[in-house]
């Protein structure tokens, strides 16, 4: 059996991962598949191979270039057009067809050559790729926030349409959605996501008024790229992912919530009504759930790190504190707002992160960011790709007229 990936984000912290795990399937001897119609009694042993059909990157050429002679995929993709020449040049010689722009990324998600897609680009720009790729009924593996925070409910809808199966890479989904087959989705009460709390988990409301970039990029449990971690240290992220479960697991958010577990061992948890609790633990590393997506339905021995709890000794698990992290309630209150709530809370924190990496902003001044352009939006429903890209480029341009307003409410220091 073969299976035929494209995986888009490549050069990236997830992108990077998967191709190392893929890597390691291909060479491990125990890589044993069951049959999806197969049922539990017929398992049957056949070596699966993980080949890699596409690539794409933003504009990170020098290593899109070496991964393609390292995996030779048939196809490679640069959204930043710019970079096609450079591109180019470096694979000379490859048989390798190079696709370039936005279109580039759609394309490779839409190519007959592929059956799934790991979806790991930051930001909204993978999202037109994404959806491409549910109306073609690829198999979906998702790691990136965006396409089911954004176009949750589009998403879901067309993947059911075109019989399209959405995996969870986030680690706190892929957990939830190994938990769930435990019981039937009725049987389910409560889903719990757990948050390691970031760097700032004990800080109180004045503690984080002047925090410096140093200190909110440097998070105590997972290494991951500078926008992420951000969004771990506001929580913004954990908000996102509520957001996130609501849509993947259809779950009413009242039935959502979140817990701190500074370990980041236990990935979240799924109650269910007889009042079982069932948790999906691992060491903290991407390479499980990335890998889980790839070999679903079935497990196979691979390069993740195995626990030891013992070593551990114990687990913790805290109440988060709203007040210090304030987003994370907006996160709540944008998900049972639903419509185009969701895409204007992410896009004006993508827009105000950038800010904030950049010097220009405090770390305080994010999430009131946010918030300003949450309270200024009027929230469309049912609405269409386009119009949710409206609203994410309506956001963005809302948060950089507030910086201006502000810059000039501030009234210039006198020199004496
Ligand atoms: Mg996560």
């Amino acid at each position: 059996m073969i299976r035929r990936i494209a995986i888009l984000g490549s050069t990236g912290s997830i992108g990077k991962k998967a191709l190392r795990v893929i890597e390691a399937l291909n060479s491990s001897l125990v890589a044993l598949h069951r049959t999806p119609n197969g049922g539990g009694s017929s398992l049957e042993k056949e070596k699966t191979k993980y080949e890699i059909v596409a690539l794409s990157a933003h504009s990170n050429v020098e290593l899109l270039a070496e991964q393609a002679r390292r995996y030779k995929p048939k196809f490679v993709a640069i959204t930043n057009a710019d970079y096609a020449g450079s591109l180019r040049e470096l694979v000379g010689g490859l048989d390798v067809e190079i696709l370039t722009g936005p279109d580039g990324l759609t394309e490779i998600a839409q190519l007959d050559e592929v059956d799934v897609v790991l979806t790991a680009v930051v930001g909204a720009a993978g999202l037109p790729a994404v959806l491409a790729a549910a109306q073609k009924g690829k198999t979906l593996a998702i790691a990136n926030k965006e396409p089911l925070v954004i176009a949750g409910e589009l998403l879901m809808e067309i993947a059911k349409e075109n019989d399209s199966t959405i995996l969870p890479v986030d680690s706190e989904h892929s957990a939830i959605f190994q938990a769930m087959q435990s019981g039937s989705a009725e049987e389910v009460s409560k889903i719990i996501l757990t948050a390691s709390g970031g760097p700032f988990r004990e800080a109180t409301v004045e503690d984080i008024q002047n925090v410096t970039r140093q200190q909110a990029l440097s998070h105590p449990v997972w290494d991951m790229g500078p926008k992420i971690t951000v969004d771990s240290a506001t929580m913004m992220n954990k908000a996102l992912e509520v957001i996130e479960a609501h849509w993947l697991f259809d779950m009413p958010v009242e039935k959502i919530e979140v817990l701190i577990h500074p370990e980041s061992i236990v990935h979240s948890l799924v109650e269910f009504v007889d009042g079982s609790v069932i948790a999906q633990l691992g060491a903290p590393d991407m390479c499980l759930p990335i890998q889980y997506a790839l070999t679903y339905p079935a497990r196979v021995a691979g390069i993740a790190k195995h626990l030891r709890l013992d070593e551990l000794g114990k687990l913790t698990f805290e109440r988060p504190n709203l007040e210090t992290f304030r987003v994370l309630s907006l996160g709540f209150e944008v998900a049972r707002t639903g419509g185009t709530a969701a895409v204007v809370f992410n896009a004006a924190n993508e827009a105000a992160v950038q800010e904030f990496l950049a010097g220009r902003i405090k770390f305080v001044n994010i999430v009131e960011l946010i918030e300003q352009c949450l309270n200024k939006h009027n929230v469309k429903r049912r609405v269409s790709l386009e119009e949710l890209l409206e609203a994410d480029a309506w956001a963005r341009r809302e948060v950089k007229i507030s910086l201006k307003r502000r810059a000039k409410s501030v009234k210039p220091k006198l020199k004496i």
